[in-house]
């Protein structure tokens, strides 16, 4: 596997950030270039597409306590937005198989932003039809996040992964690492992890089998804030073990431990963008 770094890329004039193209932008116009996202972490790395054949979830750990889908869930509830006349509640919509045609050809897509697919009141018979779907657009490239991996691990035990989905697992702090063990247990064509939003440090990770780690701090009125060395430990540690590391933002704390707007405080760690990420044909 490649790695494909957006910072070398931009450096070298391969890509050059044209007028009104911003890196998402650019990216999507690189034919080579799969990538989307998203999942029961927030990953803000591309101006994605979105599929939603569910809304809504129930909180399940730590990282869960400022769940921006929520806030999102309860908004769109308010508007009268169609989707989400059940607010935060888990809802699963069949109308969602019948509406993808847009992404037809397209090279980007991303999966479930305002639920956990694996949440525990999912059927399988449900998963089957999104994994149907997902095997049907076999242009398109799935992330899968969950923060339900033993379920994960449960469903595709028994069910072929689809080659086109990368299959990755939401960690924000050390009581939950174990979900990396299980994410490596999973032959998943591409293994992620979403340190989103990343709460305490990490300590030492096992990536043996991980294929791209991502990193990002919490955004919104009560984030937490996030650590610098915290981050540096992980990009030291990807760096070292040449996995792909993408520093998706610092989200409402900035580097300097000031709270601001999280556009303002973006996504340079010591000065650098780290957009690196799996190159994956
Ligand atoms: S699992 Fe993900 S979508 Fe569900 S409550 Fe937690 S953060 Fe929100």
């Amino acid at each position: 596997m490649k790695i494909f770094d957006f910072q070398a890329e931009f450096d070298s004039g391969t890509f050059k950030k044209d007028a009104g193209l911003n890196e998402s932008a650019t990216a999507q116009a690189n034919e080579n270039f799969v990538y989307e996202s998203k999942g029961c972490s927030r990953v803000r790395t591309t101006e994605m597409l979105t599929w939603n054949p569910i809304t809504g979830c129930t909180k399940v750990s730590a990282g869960c306590e400022n769940c921006p889908s929520e806030v999102m869930a309860k908004r769109y509830q308010t508007m009268g937005h169609k989707r989400y006349g059940n607010g935060f509640n888990l809802t699963m919509h069949d109308e969602a198989f019948r509406d993808r045609q847009d992404f037809e050809g397209r090279h980007i897509s991303n999966s479930c932003s305002p639920s956990d697919w694996f949440n525990e009141n999912v059927p399988y018979e449900f998963l089957d039809k999104i994994m149907d779907s997902i095997n049907s657009y076999s242009d398109l490239r799935y992330q899968i996040i969950t923060k339900r991996a033993e379920r994960m691990a449960e469903y595709f035990a028994t069910r072929p992964i689809p080659k086109n989905a990368w299959l990755g697992v939401a960690i924000e702090n050390q009581d939950v690492k174990g979900r990396i063990d299980v994410l490596r247990e999973i032959n998943a064509p591409v293994r992620l992890l979403s340190l989103v939003p990343l709460l305490e440090d990490l300590g030492n990770l096992d990536l043996n089998g991980i294929d791209w780690v991502i990193v990002g701090g919490e955004s919104g009125n009560k984030a937490r804030p996030m650590n610098p060395q915290w981050v540096m430990n992980i990009q030291k540690q990807c760096a070292e073990q040449k996995i792909p590391f993408f520093f998706e933002q610092w989200g409402a704390w900035g580097e300097d431990g000031i709270k601001r707007s999280t556009k303002l405080n973006g996504k340079k760690l010591n000065g650098k963008i780290y957009q690196e990420m799996p190159y994956w044909y």
